[in-house]
């Protein structure tokens, strides 16, 4: 049996959409995006939102709209995708990690303190695997330290934490469409915000600087362009938003079946006791954007290939990203520099979790897996 790690939810009405869109005279940026952004933005309940090309774009051009760069410091967490830092180095800005809570693998958020110097501009939390950081005690410390808090939200659309919804408490959040996301173009991103400056730096800064549309350009009575400041290129398309656009209604109906499959591995893989869970907090709504599994580091890889050997899809969320050569070198990084992070790094293996997987699929992972795991 082969049971895939990841599979689109794309449906016949997306493709439709899609057609639509070819079928019109206007490929780039423009009506869809718009009726894109206006659904989004209500899904997460923010004032504004705003198509991107990718959520690494997403986070660089949050990054750049403060005007953060050369000298700055950006407080985030080791245990995510390298573009969460890479984000900061891409504008000249230094990452400075925190370690994570053993529990959940997010920012613990009662070191940060320890970690905010004269040099620190902003907070940049990832909601790993879709549960929210402690947002009330990362704005606390934003505020006493006039910081600025960008979410890495490219695991959790959907979350909640104590009636904090994902968005709310910080200044600018970014959200990712890639191939495996919750929804996806395969490649494609958002911000949203609640504040009109912002969004409108943010919405010429998509496009170079540029102070009128390509859009507008066409649509309405020629007007000369003008640039007041270097931007970035990541406006989303028409194709990328009408991909997107009637996903966003079955948001919810999605996460119901993914989390009706993730309670199932929770019983059975729980009862496992070589297998721990990552924490799922109560009061919260987890978007449950991967299903991963700790178990010994000294089986971990023979366990992702065993897993794989019987057709299960696999993947590592996350290798800590201090740990990359990259970061090695220019920062003197070391083994045990973030313990915790790099305990969940060598004890994590994500498992196959998304809505069209089938009962018989479901089974067959966690069995398989129960028998692989005897140690
Ligand atoms: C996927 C991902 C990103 C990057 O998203 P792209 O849209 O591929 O740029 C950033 N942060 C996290 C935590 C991710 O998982």
């Amino acid at each position: 049996m082969k049971v895939e790690f990841y599979k689109h939810n794309i449906s016949v009405e997306d493709k439709e959409e899609v057609l639509r869109v070819l079928n019109s005279f206007f490929l780039t940026t423009g009506d869809w995006t718009k009726r894109f952004e206006n659904k989004f933005a209500r899904y997460v309940g923010s004032n504004y939102a705003l198509g991107l090309t990718s959520c690494t774009n997403a986070l660089e051009l949050a990054l750049r709209c403060y005007g953060f760069g050369t000298g700055d410091e950006v407080i985030t967490t080791p245990m995510s995708f390298i573009a969460t830092a890479n984000a900061v180095e891409y504008v000249g800005a230094k990452p400075v990690f925190v370690d994570v809570e053993e529990t959940t693998g997010n920012i613990d958020a009662s070191r940060i303190e320890s970690a905010i110097t004269k040099h620190t501009k902003a907070i940049l939390p990832v909601h790993l695997y879709g549960q929210l950081c402690d947002m009330r005690a990362i704005r606390l410390v934003a505020d006493r330290y006039k910081l600025k808090i960008i979410e890495d939200a490219a695991h959790c659309i959907e979350g909640i934490r104590d009636g904090v919804r994902v968005s709310e408490l910080g200044d600018i959040a970014c959200y990712s469409f890639y191939a495996t996301k919750n929804i996806t173009s395969g490649e494609g991103g958002a911000v949203t915000t609640n504040d009109a400056t912002v969004y409108n730096w943010l919405f010429q800064g998509r496009q170079h600087g540029l102070n009128k549309q390509a859009a507008d350009r066409y649509t309405k009575r020629y007007e000369h362009y003008d640039m007041a400041f270097l931007g970035l290129k990541c406006n989303m398309s028409n194709i990328l938003a009408a991909l997107l656009l009637n996903q966003i209604d079955h948001i919810e109906e999605f996460l119901a079946k993914k989390e009706a499959i993730a309670k199932r591995y929770d019983v059975a893989l729980s009862a496992n006791p070589y297998i721990k869970i990552p924490a799922i907090l109560p009061n919260s709504k987890h978007a449950r954007h991967l299903y991963t599994i700790l178990v010994n580091a000294d089986v971990r890889d023979y366990y992702l290939h065993a897993f794989q050997d019987a057709g299960i899809g696999v993947a590592v969320n996350f290798r800590p990203i201090h740990l990359m050569k990259y970061y090695r070198e220019k920062y003197g990084y070391e083994h045990n520099s973030f313990p915790v992070a790099e305990k969940i790094g060598a004890t994590t293996i994500s498992i196959p979790l998304y809505p069209s997987l089938t009962d018989e699929e479901i089974n067959y992972v966690i069995k398989t897996i129960n028998d692989i795991v005897v140690r």
